[in-house]
């Protein structure tokens, strides 16, 4: 039995990959990945053994890699490695696939990547809805123009703070995070993107406010514009989300997760649309 499968696909100076064993050593403990999680990545859903949206996530890989100052990443050499660990795992409904690219070895000024697929474990409890805190970020939606040296709505690997913000939710008693800026605007959540509905509109936070740009979103939006809905980015305060008809926190393996409860006030959720939500995402419409 394969669990996951780990491969090794090589930046445009090695354009080949490799199976490996998954069990056995591959990274350096010098790794900067692993040192100072200098590096970018993506996590991909694959249902019944179709990978979602992967060119999107292909394309925010280099978007990320590049915003690191990472060189240009052979995209088909990694949509190959994809199709190889998702090829050789046993089918199951769901896996998640990641892509991680790393600066590579300190000193040695050579970046790797690998990928690597396992089952998705089950997220029925999320999905049926989600007690969420809001938590303050601590940087203005401004920080993408003043401040690019911190990687707002890059995909580093440097989540500790978006992990921590979740340990908190939990102090708290919820089960997520929706992130508040400095200046008081809804951002997203530490793994998703938020989506709000306000009467026919459907709308999400402006990825130039240092968020994400979140792959399930363009599937989403396509669906809400197909059903005669308008779909746009907007700022918009923690009160105007706790006020709408419904707010989501979307992302690639989870799906469209309803939020039931924004700190104390209760939202409404609307099981039908939700569903529909995630086959969008899922590709499964
Ligand atoms: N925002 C952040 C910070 C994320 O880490 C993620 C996904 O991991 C998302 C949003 C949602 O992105 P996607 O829909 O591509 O999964």
């Amino acid at each position: 039995m394969i669990p996951g499968v780990a491969a090794d696909p090589a930046l445009k100076a090695r354009p080949a990959f490799r199976l490996v064993d998954e069990g056995a050593p591959q990274l350096r403990v010098t790794d900067l990945a692993a040192t100072r999680g200098d590096g970018v990545f993506e996590t991909v859903g694959v249902f019944d053994s179709r990978p979602a949206n992967l060119t999107p996530h292909l394309e925010r890989l280099q978007r990320s890699a590049r915003m690191l100052d990472l060189p240009a990443l052979d995209l088909d050499v990694l949509a190959q490695a994809v199709d190889a660990a998702v090829t050789a795992h046993l089918p199951v409904p769901e896996l998640l696939v990641k892509i991680v690219v790393s600066r590579g070895v300190e000193g040695q000024a050579r970046p790797s990547a690998w990928v690597f697929a396992d089952a998705a474990p089950s997220y029925a409890a999320a999905r049926a809805g989600l007690r969420v805190a809001a938590l303050d970020r601590g940087i203005p939606t401004t920080a993408p123009q003043t401040s690019p040296w911190l990687l707002a709505g890059a995909k580093s690997l440097s989540y500790a703070i978006n992990m921590a913000g979740l340990r908190e939710a939990s102090r708290r008693g919820a089960d997520e995070v929706l992130f508040i800026s400095s200046d008081g605007y809804a951002l997203e959540g530490p793994t998703s993107t938020l989506l709000v509905k306000r009467g026919n509109r459907f709308l999400t936070t402006p990825v130039d406010a240092g968020v994400l740009p979140g792959t399930s979103l363009g599937s989403v939006f396509e669906l809400v514009r197909g059903e005669g809905a308008e779909a746009a980015e907007e700022l918009m305060t923690l009160a105007q989300v706790a006020e709408s008809d419904g707010a989501w926190l979307l992302s690639s393996v989870r799906l469209a997760c309803p939020i039931t409860h924004l700190d104390d006030v209760e939202l409404p959720v609307d099981r039908s649309l939700t569903d529909r939500l995630s086959a969008a995402i899922a590709g499964r419409k």
